[in-house]
This record gives C-alpha cells, structure tokens and sequence, in this order.
C-alpha cells in the first residue's frame, strides 16, 4: 500500500488498558488522534484481558494512587453512562493477611490517611460471612465496601466504541514498526502505512522497553497464570454474595474473583513462576505447576473450589523495580510520552491515565500528582534486576 503521510494531532501506539483510555480522552477534547493496535481490538496476547481486574481504593501500593484512584471511578462511571453498560462491578473486597502482612497493613493505613470506609474482620467473621472462605485463625481481613472488578476487555471496546463516536481513528492489527522524530513531531511506521503527527503516546505495555531500546528502561515483562475453577457449591462464589479477594498467605499473594464470564471461581498468583519472557515468544500452554500453584491456595483457603479445571490463560505484567507505573514524557523527544510499566496493578487506573496521557499530550502538564511515575527515578538502574519481588 502507498505511504499517504496523513497528518494526525496525536498518535497512540498499542490500543489495549492504557491506549484506548487515551484515544478516548484526546477524542473528547476535539484532537484528531489515531490508535494503532498490532492485534485485534480486543485481544489476548497482551495485559488486558481475563474478564475480570480488581479495583479498589485503599491502596496499600503508596497512598498517592488514592487520589488518581478516586478520579478514577468517577471517570469508570462517566464512560458506564457513555456506553449504556456496566463496566464496574462494587462487590466489596477482602484484603486478608496475618498481622504485618503488607496487603492489610498497606490497606488498613491508606484507609486511614485518606478516611476510606473499611471494616477489620477476624478470620472467623469472615468464614461465617463468607462460608466460601476457610481462613486460619491467624489471619484477618480489612474489608473495602467500594472494591470490586472491571472486566478489561469490555472496557477497552467501551473506550474505543466512545472514542469513534467523538471522532477518533482507530486500525487494529497494523504493527507499528518504527518511529522518528520528525521536526517538532514524528512519522510513524506501520505495516500498513506512514503517518505524521504532532504528539506520539506510546502505550505499547509488554513491547514499549522494545519500542524505546535506547533508553535502556529496567522493566522485566513476567509470564502470569490465570485459573478458572468450578466451585462445589457455586451459590457460595457468586457476584453478590462473594467480595474480591486479595490473599497473602505463606504460599505467595492470590487475587480471586467470584464467578463472571467463565463458569469457575478465579485464581491468580502474583508473580506466578517470576519467569521473566520475551512478548513475542511467552509459552502461552500451561503444565501442572502452573495449575498447582493455583490449587494450592484453593486447597487451604478455599476449599469448595478446588473442583475441575474450567479455564487457563496467560496473561504478562511489565514490571518496574519498584512496581509503580512510568506516566512521562520522553526525556530527549519533547513530543513523545509513554504510559506504560504498570507492574500488574494498572488496569484499574487505565480510566484516569488515560486523562494524565490526554493532558500531557495537548497541554505538556497535568494537574494530576504524577511525580512517583517519573522516568528519573530510573537513573543509573538500567538493567533488569534478576529476582520478582513478592508481590
Ligand atoms: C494476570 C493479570 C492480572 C492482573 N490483575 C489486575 C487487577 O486485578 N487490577 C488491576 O488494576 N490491574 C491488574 N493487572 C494489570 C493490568 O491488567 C495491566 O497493568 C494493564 O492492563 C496494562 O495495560 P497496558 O495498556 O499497559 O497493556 P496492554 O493492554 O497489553 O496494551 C498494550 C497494547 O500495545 C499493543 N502494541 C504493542 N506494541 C505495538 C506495536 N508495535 N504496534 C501496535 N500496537 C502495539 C499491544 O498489542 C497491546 O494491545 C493484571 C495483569 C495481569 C497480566
């Protein structure tokens, strides 16, 4: 096909959690943007898919995402109205840990520095309450009324449908292949066609450290097991009468959600195998550790669900050493920005990043508080660390 050098305001790259936030955003300010996605919209071979991510407000990560995280939801219900569908799911969430664990500390301190409504449950009440759950007595949970999940792939065609209507562009399955600086903006490459623009936002998640060599980012992208498994007695794991779960116990950190889109009770560990992969060649079959890792947690917590296997996928984090997102602008090229890096716990906050991308690329600053997702925290620390950390 000819180049036709066709002139966009903004270019997106990779319309998958973060991307499609983004053309969103700068479609409803009047840019005229471009998404471009290598796979189909939605897909399974990047971060954003799995039918279900956690969302909640008592972040034990750093009490600075709270803010971004109560923008969020208004944004998540703003664009629930926009495509006339639910998209958040409140179901409350368990943070369960023993004492000193960092879920129920981390949780239970951002509650009270940002005066978040929670309860602390002993382990006990929360067997009675949710008989679904067998916690040992050491263990105890702070509850989260307003937790719950977003199903990620029905949020990125959310986003996308929104961002068509308001006038965006978007191509799925043309590969973005090269970009360069261009005067003051850039001519991207596809394998399709070449484009010009002014801005270019890379949201490129597994494949931005690839899209960016030169800068030589210390991300490692993981290979992450997700387990969907057919309760004994499915009423007790229904949406309703189940919360999210997050779980720390001495078998790792497990992330659950009651039963939606797949008939089984969901399991994942965090960090899984720590395997770090390449995107492009990440085994995406299973074998029987991956399914124990899984089980084991079910044996000991959660017993009536450790019936057959309903489902398996792979999914990958891109994790920064110190697990916080990176949201910046490109330190040599002035016109490019990236949002990216989201360690695992990113899709929640997809709705506001995309606004922060919006804001950065039309107006070169945001009113959000960004500084714990600048670049310069990196300098110096450009090579991959070799251990995953424990969450
Ligand atoms: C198993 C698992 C569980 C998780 N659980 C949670 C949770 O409960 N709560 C939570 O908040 N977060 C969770 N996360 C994290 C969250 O899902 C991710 O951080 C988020 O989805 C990442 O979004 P992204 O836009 O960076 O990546 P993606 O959604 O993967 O998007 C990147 C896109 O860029 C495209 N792309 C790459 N290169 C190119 C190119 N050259 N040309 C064109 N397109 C390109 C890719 O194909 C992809 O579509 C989880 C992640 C995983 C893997």
């Amino acid at each position: 096909m000819a180049a036709t050098k066709r002139h966009f305001d903004v270019i997106v790259v990779g319309v998958g959690g973060m991307g499609s936030a983004t053309v969103y955003h700068l479609a409803q300010r009047g840019a005229r943007v471009l998404g471009l996605e290598q796979f189909g919209i939605p897909h399974e071979l990047g971060s954003s898919h799995g039918h279900t991510r956690i969302i909640r407000q008592a972040y034990y990560e750093h009490p600075s995402y709270v803010p971004l995280l109560l923008r969020a939801y208004e944004l998540w219900q703003e664009l629930e109205t926009a495509a006339d569908e639910q998209l958040l799911f409140i179901t409350g969430i368990l943070n369960i840990g023993a004492s000193g664990t960092f879920n129920f500390e981390g949780a239970w301190r951002s509650a009270q520095d940002h005066d978040l409504p929670h309860e602390v449950l002993s382990a006990d009440e929360v067997n009675r309450r949710y008989p679904a759950c067998r916690l040992p007595e050491e263990m105890r949970a702070l509850y989260e009324p307003l937790g719950g999940f977003l199903p990620p792939e029905r949020c990125v065609v959310a986003h996308v449908e929104q961002a068509i209507a308001a006038g965006a562009e978007v191509h799925g399955h043309e590969a973005v292949t090269d970009w360069q600086p261009d005067g003051g903006g850039v001519r991207v490459t596809t394998t399709r066609d070449t484009y010009l623009a002014d801005r270019l936002v890379l949201t490129a998640g597994a494949w931005v450290g690839r899209m960016l060599a030169d800068l030589r980012l210390p991300l490692r992208v993981e290979r992450q097991v997700l387990g969907w498994f057919q309760p004994q007695e499915p009423e007790l794991f229904q949406v309703g009468r189940l919360p999210v779960i997050g779980l720390v116990g001495d078998e790792g950190y497990a992330y659950c959600t009651p039963v939606y889109g797949v008939p089984g009770f969901k399991i994942g560990k965090y960090h899984h195998r720590s395997e770090v992969v390449d995107p492009n060649t990440v085994n995406r079959t299973f074998d029987a550790e991956d399914e124990e890792l899984l089980r084991a947690f079910l044996r000991r917590y959660f017993p009536l669900a450790d019936g057959p296997t309903m489902q398996l996928k792979v999914c990958m984090f891109t994790n920064t050493p110190d697990e916080h997102f990176i949201l910046d602008r490109h330190p040599e090229w002035s016109q490019v920005y990236l949002a990216s890096a989201c360690s695992g716990h990113g899709f929640k906050m997809t709705s506001v990043v995309g606004e922060v991308m919006a804001d950065l690329a039309l107006d070169g600053e945001t009113k959000h508080a960004i500084d714990l997702f600048r670049l310069a925290r990196f300098a110096g620390a450009t090579t991959a660390p070799a251990t995953a950390s424990t969450r």
